[in-house]
Formats: C-alpha cells, structure tokens, sequence
C-alpha cells in the first residue's frame, strides 16, 4: 500500500458520477477512480 494515495471523500468521479471512489496518488500527480478507472492530472503546486 502506497503510503502517498490518499482517499478523496466527497468527490464525484467526472466520468462515471459515481461519489468518493477517487484516489489522490501524490508521486504522480492524478486522481485515479476506483470504480471506472478514469485517472485525471491533479493540478497541485500551482496557486493556493
Ligand atoms: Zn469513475
């Protein structure tokens, strides 16, 4: 288990609408889905 994957609760997956299914994984910068595996780049380290 990968300790940098954290689970994102409250979202909805944009591709299957399915709600807290996606997974953060730091090392590479996505939102993966569990439920339809539909990865998105995060947009982290820029602005905030
Ligand atoms: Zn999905």
């Amino acid at each position: 288990m990968k300790l940098t994957a954290f689970f994102l609760d409250g979202l909805t997956c944009a591709c299957c609408h399915t709600e807290n299914t996606l997974w953060l994984d730091l090392d590479a910068g996505t939102a993966e889905c569990r439920e339809c595996g539909q990865t998105a780049v995060t947009d982290r380290g820029s602005g905030l």
